[in-house]
């Protein structure tokens, strides 16, 4: 396996905060290391959203990395530069640590390699709603094949159900890897903002039965000053759930507050903004649209609710969460029909495609909803993204080159990512452009009003159309 081949640094005064489909984001605020701090030789498994970012900031807080995948193409095209992902930011800093970094498919030379481990392989959900842990597990059966030794700590960083440290220490012991280390160490970064959030965390959960290894684990983060929570490992695991779960909550939450407004000539936006002024309630993921998505948030919060069942705990609140969810992207169906009576025949633009912006991730994104939904309605339907280039998984949709050409002859729009370049576009020089000029944002990105003066019917979630926030205010 060759190492990493150079790539050509950045100039960092170009830096800045805005996440576009090509700025990059700010540079990492690493403090500098104190004079106890001691670089450690780290190994990653699983180079994908979370391991590919863990590595490389681990490497930029001046640790040796070794990442290991094993997907061939993604290593490959690690090791000629490339970056498989689409994070922002990310690039530069591969190619500022590239002597750091060292990618490969080799366990063996991963384990020579390094003393801590994070495992950060996928744990997508399996058929009965559970996490699938045949990742987690068949890289421990892999590990007993060439015995870890008493050096190596293994670090999960995957989000597992409450229970899975256990059940990997009983593996370990049947094993015969006594002397292998666990630590539990949730990642709560957000994809698109995972640099910063990984170089900023609100806190550092470290869940571990023995202290030592606690410590050495929580080394690593020296540099970042982080508030470090240590806990039991089934805590931390139980952290990284209900974490999840409470987001998943508010966003269902101010969905069903947006769809009262809707009936009671009220304004979800303006509601929501009153509600976070509240300090106990707080403005974060009080944003009404068409519900989350992603590769975290609904496999999260159906593991939860299912280990709660498979404890038997009916947990009746994540029930509701996950069913209001689904009906929410829905609701944009019933909007167009609204304003299009039916859809058989007519031409819609769906305006992003990942299922949020500043990344290309397109696990339980809205549009694969939408656009099986309409098609199923006989509608025709364009997408466009400024990063994805296909929808894989729903057959029968053209991807423009452009969100002119999306909007070009379409009956509606629907803002389904609220990516700057879709609140950036010229939007009152599009009307013309369309059959009918109808936009339904499922983001509420847009301003009714500039919207409404522009000559388009528009409508978001929840909001009074046509109207901004501050001519609502002032009825
Ligand atoms: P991902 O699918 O992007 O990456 C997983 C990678 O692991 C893939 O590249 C896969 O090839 C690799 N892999 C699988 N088995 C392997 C093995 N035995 N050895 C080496 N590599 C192996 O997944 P992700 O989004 O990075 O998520 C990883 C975990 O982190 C999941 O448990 C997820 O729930 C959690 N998490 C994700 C996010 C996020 O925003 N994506 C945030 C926090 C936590």
């Amino acid at each position: 396996m060759t190492e990493p081949t150079a790539v050509p640094e950045t100039d960092p005064a170009q830096e800045e905060s805005a996440v576009t489909a090509d700025a990059p984001v700010e540079a990492p605020t690493a403090t500098d290391p104190s004079p106890s701090f001691t670089p450690a030789r780290v190994g990653v498994i699983g180079a994908g959203y979370v391991g590919l970012v863990t590595g490389v900031c681990m490497a930029a807080l001046g640790h040796t990395v070794t990442l290991r995948d094993i997907d061939a193409r993604k290593v490959a095209a690690l090791n000629d530069g490339g970056v498989p992902i689409y994070e922002p930011g990310l690039d530069d800093l591969m190619a500022e640590h590239r002597e750091r970094l060292t990618y490969t498919l080799s366990l063996e030379r991963l384990l020579e390699r390094s003393d801590i481990v994070f495992i950060a392989v996928d744990t997508p959900p399996s058929y009965s709603g559970d996490a699938d842990l045949s990742r987690v597990m068949g890289f421990i059966e892999e590990l007993a094949t060439l015995g870890g030794d008493s050096r190596h700590i293994l670090v999960m960083k995957s989000t597992v159900p409450v229970g899975t440290g256990k059940r990997v220490r009983q593996l370990l012991e049947a094993r015969g890897l006594h002397n292998v280390g666990y630590v539990s160490n949730p990642e709560f970064l957000k994809e698109g903002d995972a640099i910063a959030d990984f170089m900023n965390p609100d806190r550092v959960v470290i869940g571990a039965s023995d202290p030592d290894q606690a410590d050495r684990v929580a080394g690593l983060y020296e540099p970042l000053q982080a508030k470090i929570l240590r806990t039991s490992v089934p805590t931390a695991e139980m952290v990284k759930y209900a974490s999840n779960a409470f987001l998943a909550t508010k966003i269902s939450f101010i969905n069903e507050i947006a769809n009262v407004c809707e009936e009671v000539d009220a304004d979800v936006a303006v509601v929501a903004e009153g509600m976070g002024m509240d300090s106990r309630i707080g403005k974060a993921f009080l944003k009404a649209g068409i519900g989350f998505g992603g590769s975290c948030f609904p496999k999260d919060v159906t593991a939860l609710k299912q280990l709660a069942g498979n404890s038997g705990y009916h947990f009746q609140l994540l029930t509701s969460v996950i069913e209001v969810n689904e009906l929410q992207k829905r609701r944009v169906i019933g909007k167009l029909k609204k304003h299009l009576g039916d859809l058989r025949g007519t031409r819609i633009a769906l305006l992003g495609l990942a299922f949020k912006p500043g990344t290309d991730d397109m696990r339980e994104a809205a549009s694969l909803v939408l656009a099986g939904r309409l098609i199923a309605e006989g509608a025709q339907v364009v997408g466009w993204d400024p990063v994805v280039k296909s929808l894989d998984g729903v057959s029968g949709v053209h991807i423009a080159a452009t969100a002119e050409e999306a909007l070009e002859g379409a009956d509606a729009a629907v803002v389904v990512t609220e990516w700057q370049e879709v609140t950036d576009l010229e939007w009152t020089h599009l009307t013309a452009s369309m059959a009918r000029p109808v936009v339904i944002d499922g983001r509420n990105a847009l301003d009714p009003e500039l919207m409404a003066v522009a000559g388009y019917t528009y409508e978001g979630i929840g909001r009074l159309p046509g109207l901004g926030i501050a001519a609502q205010e002032q009825r």
